[in-house]
């Protein structure tokens, strides 16, 4: 009798596409999910401050340091050769994942942060004046709200936060058209909220912004790796991404820019690589994107981000955003068996894989060390969202942030431990 093949990455992400996702196969190509933590098994629930890395992203990382590291776009050898058509086909790869018109619109960055600074530096320098405003939403993280406030204290420019509703946390929009008709340049929001787990309807309100003739951004931290993100669909001018919430490597992520939009806009940092001549007193500028990547590049970061969008489309990304609501919404289900036990925050339908709670009688600090000791890997404190746990009248909650590697028996395992914590502290 013949013996079923052995799983590799390969296969496993393969055999996914196929016949629908093995998520618990798919496991065996993370290798850092296999390990002991305080001598119990590892439970990763940190997902929406940084992903794991499959093996495929790993290797592409070595394979690269391995056989073709050298600096891109300068040399005429080989390895420099190499190094660049891994780097400009890594461009592309993300230009095919966000269904960008061409790679041109694809801006490498840090991450999310380094994206939405860009444009407030270079599109707000040149479009944001005095009286302007920008118009946010009550549930951005800190990177979508420091820059514009640094962004109107040079400028004079105004801020305005679109409100969120509560404990439910969805964004109130009954006023969206008419604060959008009343000297907004620019709305900047979030995909979905690392904080509540709400996922916001993007498209539609960029449609509605588009109508009024105001530029937008959406902040895809964290959806990028976890639905289809289709810049055309959504219709936003730009979005941002970060690499390492998306089993890609730290150090790397994404800007998209319309095209048109970023042609007309100057240089974010200067240097090498970004240059077409260079005077003592005067330079001139590549066209974007290369005018906005100053200095030797990631590129082995970006060479390990096409691997990881390579690997979440053999599984599919449309498998992947079902998985992870089915997650958010068992893990929401059980915590709210807690009842008067347990504060949850964000919607309770149609939620993200996210969950923020605060068990009463215990701080979320208290929470997240003790399940620590069990294995548990939490994340407690304000999330970067600060003045979005003032209005909810809170200092922090905890969180648990799935992705697809993660399984509804880790969610019981979680309710388990939430249950001997409230022991611990005699509840
Ligand atoms: N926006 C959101 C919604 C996020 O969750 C995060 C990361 N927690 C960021 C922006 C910033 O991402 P990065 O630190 O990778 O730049």
């Amino acid at each position: 009798m013949s013996q079923p093949a052995p799983l590799t990455p390969q296969t496993a992400a393969a055999s996914a596409a196929e016949a629908g996702p093995d998520w618990n196969a798919l496991r065996a190509d993370f290798p850092i999910l296999h390990q002991q933590v305080h001598n119990r098994p590892l439970l990763y629930l940190d997902n929406a401050a940084t992903t794991q890395k499959p093996r495929a992203v790993i290797q592409a990382l070595q394979r690269y340091y391995e056989r073709d590291n050298a600096n891109v776009h300068r040399g005429i050898h080989e390895l420099s050769n190499r190094a660049t058509a891994a780097f400009e086909s890594a461009r592309a790869r993300a230009a095919r994942f966000l269904n960008a018109r061409s790679p041109e619109e694809i801006v490498f960055t840090r991450g999310t942060t380094e994206g939405i600074n860009l444009v407030a530096a270079t599109w707000g320098a040149q479009n944001v004046k005095a009286g302007d405003i920008i118009l946010l939403t009550e549930m951005e993280h800190h990177s979508n709200l420091v820059p514009w406030q640094l962004l109107a204290a040079r400028t004079g420019a105004r801020l305005r936060h679109l409100p969120v509703t509560g404990d439910a946390g969805l964004l109130d929009l009954s006023h969206l058209d008419e604060w959008l008709g009343s000297g907004v340049k620019l709305l900047a929001l979030t995909h979905i909220s690392n904080s509540l787990g709400t996922i916001n309807p993007v498209a539609e309100i960029c449609a509605r912004a588009r109508k009024a003739g105001v530029t937008t951004l959406v902040d895809a931290a964290q959806s990028a790796g976890h639905r289809p993100v289709d810049v055309q669909e959504i219709g936003c001018d730009f979005l941002a991404l970060s690499g390492h919430k998306m089993c890609g490597p730290t150090g790397i992520g994404v800007l998209y820019g319309r095209q048109e939009l970023l042609e007309t806009l100057p240089p974010y940092q200067g240097g090498g690589e970004m240059i077409l001549s260079v005077e003592y007193h005067t330079s001139t500028w590549k066209h974007a994107p290369h005018r906005f990547e100053a200095g030797t590049p990631d590129i082995s970061g970006a060479v390990g981000l096409a691997a990881a969008m390579d690997y979440l489309d053999a599984i599919g990304r449309t498998h992947i955003a079902r998985h992870d609501q089915e997650l958010g919404a068992y893990a929401y289900a059980r915590l709210a068996e807690f009842k008067e036990g347990i504060r949850l925050f964000g919607p309770r339908i149609g939620r993200a894989g996210l969950v923020s709670f605060l068990l009463r009688g215990v701080h979320a600090h208290d929470v997240v060390t003790v399940a620590d000791q069990w294995g548990v890997a939490l994340r407690g404190g304000h999330h970067c969202t600060q003045p979005l746990m003032r209005k909810l009248g809170v200092e922090s909650t905890a969180r648990a942030s799935f992705y697809f590697y993660n399984t509804p028996a880790e969610i019981d395992r979680l309710v388990e431990v939430l249950r001997e914590i409230q022991k611990f502290f005699g509840l």
